[in-house]
């Protein structure tokens, strides 16, 4: 008798399992959370400029002005992730999650500058770095493997060799420079150990509207200050948006205030894509980035 009311649970387990067993939700659609709503987690990430071998070609770090708009840029970074209130667009969202006025995501920023001509030079090379053989990869693993080094997002700034010449050395202005844009990041997987984000052409960016858009009859003779918070603005918010990627963020592109819009114009973020966020950072292989 022993014997066989074991057999009887034995065979009734999975129909149990079968009737508890729930159908697995998407992040988006996970209830309001208050613990992880509320949770403050701070990242790690690596700003990597990469400069010429003489170390012209990109922000100097001893160059006062360049500081500057680093140090504002890395101001500005945490700010759209801790003070988005002002820039809600409600029309986009169907009112079914609060909305969050700080993802009490911050980001501990470093900064690394290194003088290579080789990988400054992003010509011809693929702008995504998810890419098999790309090539930053063996400075991406070297700057993995620096002994007591914590884990860090990379994210690597770079330059096209080709239109280095005519824009900054030469500040040729000609609309037919068309230089190449296209931020990209990898989305967080736990096939990979590393995650890193490319930015190229920044320093081409802020030399032509420092040469060609202030003071310019095209843009209304704006002065360098104002031209100069365009850059800033746009810089930051783009470095946002791939970061945001990273941390597992789509498109959203139904609303033009989104961070996650194409082009990013704006720096709001939903309490769903918040939570998202935090809960890739708390699952995924980006958990390793986090600062304890
Ligand atoms: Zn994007």
């Amino acid at each position: 008798m022993r014997y066989l009311c074991i057999i009887l649970a034995i065979l009734t387990l999975p129909c149990l399992a079968q009737t508890t067993k729930k159908k697995k939700k998407l992040p988006y659609e996970f209830p309001f959370d208050s613990s992880i709503e509320e949770m403050y987690l701070t990242v790690r990430i690596n700003l990597v400029i990469l400069q010429r071998s003489d170390g012209t070609g990109n922000f100097d770090e001893k160059n006062e002005e360049h500081r500057a708009v680093l140090n504002e840029m890395k101001w500005m970074f945490n700010e759209i992730f801790s003070n988005n209130r002002s820039y809600l667009d409600t029309g986009c969202y169907s009112g079914k999650y609060e909305v969050s006025a700080d993802s009490k995501l911050r980001f501990k920023i470093d900064e690394m500058f290194i003088k290579n001509t080789h990988y400054w030079d992003n010509t011809d090379q693929a702008l995504c770095p998810d890419k098999q053989n790309w090539y930053l990869d063996h400075l991406d693993d070297s700057i993995n493997a620096i002994p007591g080094r914590k884990p860090s997002i990379n994210i690597y700034y770079t330059e096209s060799s080709r239109f280095y010449k005519a824009l900054v050395l030469d500040k040729n202005c000609s609309d037919s420079l068309k230089v190449p844009k296209g931020a990209c990041s990898m989305w967080p997987s736990d096939k990979y150990d590393y995650m890193r984000i490319h930015i190229p052409n920044y320093f081409l960016k802020y030399n032509s509207m420092k040469n060609c858009v202030a003071n310019s009859a095209k843009y209304n003779f704006v002065d360098w200050p104002g031209v100069r918070w365009w850059f800033l603005d746009w810089y930051s918010k783009t470095t946002a948006h791939e970061l945001g990627h990273a941390l597992g963020l789509a498109h959203r592109n139904k609303c033009a205030e989104n961070l996650m819009h194409v082009g990013t114009y704006g720096i709001f973020l939903s309490a769903d894509e918040i939570r998202l966020m935090k809960q890739n950072l708390l699952t995924k292989n980006i958990r390793r980035y986090i600062e304890e």
